[in-house]
């Protein structure tokens, strides 16, 4: 039986969690309170009109029973269950519809990008935002850059559609600047669930926005490079126990290495240790 008996808590605690669903977020978690000393304890009690100190025991079994009411009032995702990926894709694409949820669709925004490839792919490449070639045609990484990031991939011995490539943002930032932080807060949800689906073995982080998104850590390129993160979209250990997650790499985005091609050694490194970890061998020089 649920916890929460005041119907307008729980219709208030319904409304917040539809809100959140609205914004493509359907992972809740809880935390369990930390209550060190009185005064916290007190402080909390006093809502209750009384003194008594309330035990953290008492406080975390409170925490878990409301935890529970959410999970009770969370429909699950569009694509929840839903076992083939490239179905799974279109119920999440459906679910971003003509997105507004961000300031981006009024900036400006020709199209959605919502990402392309092969919803089974083994590799995954994750970019920054649409570009204005991207925006014309609806796909991810078809201007220069995504010129630069096809041969990429083609040294790896892969061919583009065996790949999936997609963006943290899904909407052209105008003039091509650095997608902003909330709308990178906005959008990611969805990204996170397109990588929930496809399950791929290894992401490639192409440049700083998006490893910096990914891994929500601040720091520089040269300490991002050169090494395998282990990587869980939030929301997919529950919902699938069976994949343990994704390898990400963290590499230049192909845009600066137009800009400096004296980093593309740097970046071959990188996708080299991709290539041994998912035994790619480069093609031979007539293929
Ligand atoms: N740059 C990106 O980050 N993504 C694209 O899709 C194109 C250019």
């Amino acid at each position: 039986m649920s916890t929460i008996q005041n119907p307008d808590l729980r219709r208030a605690l319904a409304d917040r969690v539809r809100y959140y669903n609205e914004l493509g977020i359907y992972d809740f978690y809880y935390r369990v309170p930390q209550v060190t000393g009185t005064a916290a304890a007190s402080d909390l009690d006093s809502t209750h009109g009384h003194q008594e100190k309330m035990p953290a025991k008492k406080l975390a079994t409170i925490a878990e029973s409301a935890a529970q009411d959410i999970l009770e009032i969370v429909p699950p995702k569009p694509e929840q269950g839903v076992s083939d990926p490239t179905a799974a894709l279109r119920l999440i694409r459906e679910d971003l519809g003509d997105c507004t949820r961000c300031k981006l669709h009024r900036q400006g925004r020709k199209q959605i990008v919502f990402g392309v490839g092969n919803p089974h792919a083994d590799l995954m490449f994750v970019g920054e935002g649409p570009g204005a070639d991207e925006d014309a045609q609806g796909e991810p990484f078809v201007g220069r850059a995504g010129q630069l990031l096809n041969n990429m991939i083609k040294a790896m011995g892969l061919h583009r559609k065996e790949v999936y490539i997609a963006n943290v943002v899904k909407c052209r930032p105008p003039g091509n600047r650095t997608p902003e932080r909330d709308e990178c807060d906005t959008c990611s949800p969805f990204l996170m669930r397109q990588i929930a689906v496809i399950k791929p073995k290894v992401i490639v982080a192409l440049g700083a926005v998006s490893a910096k998104n990914l891994l929500a850590i601040n720091a520089p390129m040269s300490e991002l490079r050169g090494r395998f993160y282990d990587f869980m979209p939030s929301g997919a250990r529950s919902s699938d126990p069976s994949w343990h997650g994704a390898k990400l790499a963290v590499t230049y985005h192909p845009a600066f290495l137009l800009r400096d091609p004296r980093q593309k050694g740097e970046s071959w490194k990188d996708l080299q240790m991709v290539m041994k970890y998912l035994g790619l061998k480069p093609p031979q020089k007539s293929e």
